[in-house]
Parts: structure tokens; C-alpha cells; sequence
């Protein structure tokens, strides 16, 4: 293989260690959920889902699903994490 492909792919395994250095800016996504399928979408740190819940709440499982599979990669500002007091249940 040719010398300058081998640092590369050397740098790339570096790299990937380091998610930190990706900020996701716009991306849409498939979300096979338990009863449909939704078109879940993140453009320039706003997000959206075709759910139902999505659409009163502003947030739902399937963009905190994301949130968490994508991790560090969602720029820290954008991330809306979980609600921390959703009362006893
Ligand atoms: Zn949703």
C-alpha cells in the first residue's frame, strides 16, 4: 500500500478516537420506532421529527435516541438531553 495512504488510515483510527473533533451540522435519519417509522433531522441545531410527540413537546425518543448514539458529535449547545424532573412515575 502506498506510504501516504497508510498515515492516513493511521490518522483516521486517531481521529476516530476523538468524536469530539466531528460537530454534526445537518443530517436526517430514518427512525424505525416500535409502531412507525418517523424521519428524524437535525439542520443547523434544530431538530425535527415526524412523531406526533415530537410536534407538542419539541423533543422525543427518537431525537434523544440519536442525541445518545451520537454523543459528543452533536454540538454541546444543541444537545437537549433529557428532561431531569419529569415528576414520579
Ligand atoms: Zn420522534
Amino acid at each position: 500500500m502506498h506510504s501516504s495512504m497508510i498515515g492516513k488510515i493511521a490518522k483516521a483510527k486517531q481521529y476516530a478516537q476523538e468524536p469530539e473533533r466531528i460537530q454534526f451540522t445537518q443530517f436526517a435519519a430514518t427512525f424505525r420506532g416500535e409502531n412507525d417509522t418517523h424521519t428524524t433531522s437535525f439542520d443547523d441545531g434544530k431538530w425535527h421529527c415526524t412523531c406526533r410527540f415530537f410536534s407538542d413537546w419539541g423533543t422525543c425518543c427518537h431525537t434523544m435516541a440519536i442525541e445518545r448514539v451520537l454523543g459528543v458529535t452533536i454540538p454541546a449547545e444543541k444537545r437537549q438531553g433529557e428532561p431531569l424532573k419529569m415528576g414520579a412515575y
